[in-house]
């Protein structure tokens, strides 16, 4: 620790950092901050900054609010847009500590801190390498978002059609000079809709990157004039976004999910994973796909999963193996959308996996055929079950299952859960454009 720390005050010296800003994440994954000045350095590395946690959605009662945040040093990076001549700032992610020290059990951070030590009790590091899609949309004259989208390229459309080209160029700059290892970048299927693929991380560090990456894509979008959302299906009748998350489990330096051996090159662990996955995927969808509007992108037709399958190559099933193996060999669940909070979602992925193993879950057997051009009758004689499909079926599956408690520990799964039936009923109670379009002249 001493030789990063020695290196962050070097930095803070060498580009005038002047104000720190403190993040962490609410149970939703939305991202939250405390500034403080360079000057209080030395107590913030130390966790010294207190909070009130009662009013942050989902941490503590009002009776026990004094929380800290406790930076975590590998995250410290001076923000790009930030710097001028003699003046920067710079931020650290955090977690949340109790008044002795201990971690905060209403931080979904550090709930997915103890599914990493779940898995490294067993000898495996969790390497994640999420992929999130994103739709740019104008915004008008005081910021707000419009409906209008940023551009009508398509699919690996180059410019002049992508306008979003430069902003993915000044995202891309923005997210490099923070650390990340970019791969890719692309427009997507629909209008409007852009992907930049970041380099897999362990568990933890693939969250953080998540984090940052939805707040910098936001930001940079905003200086263009554009307003960037994660929501999963903002335009009816086009794809929607998602977030892939690509998992495998490291034993000893090795690929524990690579078996040159086998048809598909896939260990046996990484058949119990996937065993797992199957198992506990409609108990913990409402965690992947947190919203009212998550359920609007899984229906059939837009590459986006909908029936509870898996397959080697098919885009139409909920698993997914990537055609990389070696030490990239993975498993790609497609379920997931960017809505969802990244440290719960890797979370109950890998908590489901490390079940399969454990209980030596067997995989079904693959599916190759296009799923949603199948009858229902045919998909039924398969086995093939669909996902939840709304919300509201989706809390109660979570309900149902052990795998959300149990992963996300009682106080997080309490006040998920609890706030998740608030969202449909209120929902469930307003009147929507389409039931206007629909019924008022009608009836
Ligand atoms: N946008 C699609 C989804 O909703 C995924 C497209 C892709 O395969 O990248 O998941
Ligand atoms: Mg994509
Ligand atoms: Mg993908």
């Amino acid at each position: 620790d001493s030789e990063i720390l020695a290196e962050i005050r070097e930095i803070i010296r060498e580009k005038s950092v002047e104000l720190i800003h403190l993040q962490f994440v609410d149970i939703e994954g939305i991202l939250k901050s405390i500034t403080v000045t360079a000057e209080q350095i030395e107590d913030v590395i130390e966790g010294k900054q207190m909070f009130d946690g009662s009013s942050v959605k989902g941490f503590s009662p009002i009776n026990k609010s004094d929380l800290y945040l406790m930076p975590d040093y590998s995250t410290f990076a001076v923000l790009p847009w930030t710097v001028e001549d003699g003046y920067s700032e710079a931020r650290f992610l955090c977690s949340a500590t109790n008044p002795d020290g201990t971690l905060f059990e209403g931080d979904t951070r550090n709930v997915l801190k103890k599914t990493v030590d779940r898995a490294a009790a067993q000898g495996y590091t969790i390497s994640v390498g999420p992929e999130l899609e994103f739709f740019l949309f104008k915004a008008d004259e005081n910021g707000n978002p419009t409906m209008e989208l940023s551009d009508n390229g398509g699919y690996f459309e180059p410019s002049p059609k992508d306008l979003g080209e430069k902003v993915r160029l000044e995202i891309y700059r923005a997210l490099k000079a923070m650390g990340f290892i970019i791969e890719a970048s692309h427009h997507e299927v629909a209008e409007g809709q852009h992907e930049i693929n970041f380099k897999y991380a362990d568990a933890l560090g693939a969250a953080d990157l998540a984090t940052t990456y939805k707040w910098v894509v936001k930001t940079i979008a905003q200086k263009f004039g554009l307003h960037a959302t994660f929501m999963p299906k903002p335009v009816f009748g086009i794809n929607g976004s998602g977030m892939h998350v690509n998992m495998s489990f490291f034993k000893d330096g090795e690929n524990a999910f690579y078996d040159p051996t086998d048809e598909l090159q896939l260990s046996n662990k990484a058949y119990q994973f996937i065993g797992g996955l199957i198992e506990n995927v409609k108990n913990f969808t409402a965690v992947t796909n947190p919203l009212v509007n998550s359920y609007k992108r899984l229906v059939p037709g837009y590459e986006a999963p909908c029936y509870i399958a898996w397959s080697a190559s098919n885009r139409s099933a909920l698993i997914r193996i990537p055609a990389k193996k070696g030490m990239a060999t993975r498993v790609e669940l497609r379920c997931p959308d960017p809505s969802a909070n990244p440290y719960l979602t890797f979370a109950v992925i890998a908590s489901a996996g490390l079940d399969g193993i454990e209980k030596d879950l067997k995989a079904p057997a693959p599916i190759n055929e296009d799923i949603f051009h199948m009858t229902d009758e045919y998909r039924t004689q398969l086995g093939i079950e669909n996902l939840p499909g709304s919300l509201e079926s989706a809390v109660a599956e979570l309900e149902n299952g052990e795998i959300g408690r149990k992963t996300l520990g009682e106080h997080v799964y309490n006040k998920y859960v609890t706030a998740k039936k608030a969202e449909w009923n209120n929902y469930r109670t307003a009147v929507h454009t389409w039931e206007l379009v629909n019924y008022q002249s009608k009836f």
